[in-house]
């Protein structure tokens, strides 16, 4: 029963080699023995897990008919709220926050018989690239203990690499599913902007954030991405999407590599190992044209004008009343400024600054609204690269795995981590981090840094490009 993906487990379930309530045990003792090392959850939930095993289990003995998730264990990124369980947020300001009702891909999950381990660590309100400023603890890389799982999904994407469950959810606002999937060697999907209901996300940035699975590989991605998306009344962004059959001849398929995304001061090896990754589909008779997106050195800058603009007004709902942490009886100013003085981490209250200040009158035009006008540009750029191509290659993230502590003080350092990712996000398109390899050792032997391919495709393309990521990850 090691390392599983959801199509073998649920293989196992239908031919009797283990039941439901045996795999779930199998976790929640692995997770018991090993999780220490690595933090990847920040609660587990036993009793929830182990009754819907039960239930699957019975449905199993009376030969019903179960769903291909049915019994298969799955962590939750700690902002998705499953009800009745804590949802943190990895925040102090949530720190005892237990959720009221079920996000809508939850009750999804739920109704198709999901068993859900736990919630996993991520950096405060998603924030960060490392799972560093979350404010429990660290989650560490299965790779390499010394080393951050990236962010800030980092708890799901380690538990999934660590084979602590069988797949996990994410969220990912500008490059939260790719980056650490990229870091931990696994599968990471963004779907297309309102492919999946936010419903019961606890918001970031509204205009950027989606939910996502991380997976061992594509096809689970495609099973779980089916699952979860869809229109839903409650998220008046989301549209109707599913996977269909979609198959491709390889021989039509043209790819479009960006020469602005093959920057100086990228690690070489990477570098290789993503131009060895494009030969290889090369070689199967895919035709890889070079294509520019002009106006990708702007798109970090104005994400870090859009994003805290949009946190900065999402969380002022955290007041010290309505939820979570409340410090101070003296007045309302100072249960105000106290709650949230004491309740958010530096990281958090340096992006609500940034976003103020982005939005204040007077600054407003200069930045909120320049930054929207450059948005339209990049868009643009892909409306132009797809008229091209299906898909487009780049790297996930310029370097692998950095130590913990490495750029936990300089923030501008860590920001550069969403140089690849967080222009598909002002976008909205879906996008996929895929492993392709090992930095130090190669790919066939384990081991070494995992290496990640980002393959970006056309709104509501998910089939697409998860299908050519099963060339990498079937
Ligand atoms: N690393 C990015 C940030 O810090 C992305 C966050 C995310 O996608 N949630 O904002």
């Amino acid at each position: 029963m090691n390392n599983l993906t959801i199509t073998q487990a649920h293989k196992g379930f239908l031919e009797k080699k283990f039941s439901a309530l045996e795999l779930t045990k199998l976790f929640l003792n692995k997770i018991k023995k090993q999780d220490r090392k690595i933090s990847a959850f920040i609660t587990v939930t036993d009793d929830l897990a182990l009754s819907q095993a039960k239930e699957v289990d019975k449905l199993i003995s009376e030969g019903k008919k179960i769903p291909i998730l049915a019994g298969v264990p799955v962590a939750v990124k700690d902002n998705i709220l499953v009800e009745g369980i804590k949802a943190t947020c990895s925040s102090k300001i949530l720190g005892k926050y237990a959720a009221p009702y079920n996000a809508t891909c939850i009750k999804k999950l739920k109704e198709l018989g999901a068993v859900i381990l736990g919630k996993t660590n991520l950096d405060e309100f998603a924030m960060g690239s490392s799972t560093e400023h979350s404010a429990f603890s660290p989650t560490k890389n299965p790779h390499d203990l010394t080393r951050v799982p990236g962010g800030s999904s980092g708890g799901s994407a380690a538990a999934v690499a660590a084979d602590l469950c069988c797949y996990a959810l994410g969220s990912d606002t500008g490059g939260s599913i790719r980056q650490p999937a990229s870091f931990c060697g696994v599968v990471g999907l963004k779907p297309t902007y309102g492919a999946v209901s936010r419903y019961g996300l606890i918001a970031f940035a509204s205009s950027l954030d989606q939910i996502g699975p991380i997976t061992k590989t594509a096809e689970d991605a495609q099973i779980v991405f089916n699952a979860i998306s869809g229109k839903d009344p409650k998220d008046s962004t989301s549209v109707e999407s599913k996977i269909s059959n979609f198959k491709f001849q390889i021989s039509n398929l043209k790819i479009g590599i960006p020469k602005e995304y093959f920057i100086k001061g990228m690690d070489p090896e990477v570098e290789k190992i993503v131009k060895q990754a494009i030969e290889k589909i090369e070689k199967m008779g895919a035709k890889i044209e070079e294509i520019s997106l002009p106006h990708t050195e702007y798109a970090l800058p104005i994400y870090y004008i859009i994003m805290p603009s949009e946190a900065s007004a999402n969380l002022a709902r955290y007041d010290g009343i309505k939820y979570g942490l409340s410090k101070s009886n003296k007045d309302l100013l100072s249960v105000y400024l106290k709650s949230r003085a004491d309740g958010f981490g530096d990281e958090v209250k340096r992006r609500i600054m940034l976003g103020t200040y982005a939005l204040s009158a007077g600054y407003y035009d200069a930045y909120y609204l320049k930054a929207q006008k450059v948005r339209t540009l990049i868009r643009h750029d892909f409306d132009k690269a797809f008229n091209k191509v299906d898909a487009i290659f780049t790297p996930t993230s310029p370097f692998t795995a950095f130590k913990l502590g490495e750029k936990i003080k300089d923030p501008l350092s860590m920001y550069l981590s969403d140089i690849f990712t967080a222009s598909v996000n002002l976008v909205g398109l879906p996008a996929v981090s895929v492993p392709i390899g090992f930095k130090g050792k190669p790919a066939s032997q384990q081991g070494g840094l995992p290496v990640g391919l980002q393959i970006i495709g056309k709104p509501f393309e998910e089939n697409k490009i998860l299908e050519i990521s099963k060339i990498y990850a079937p």
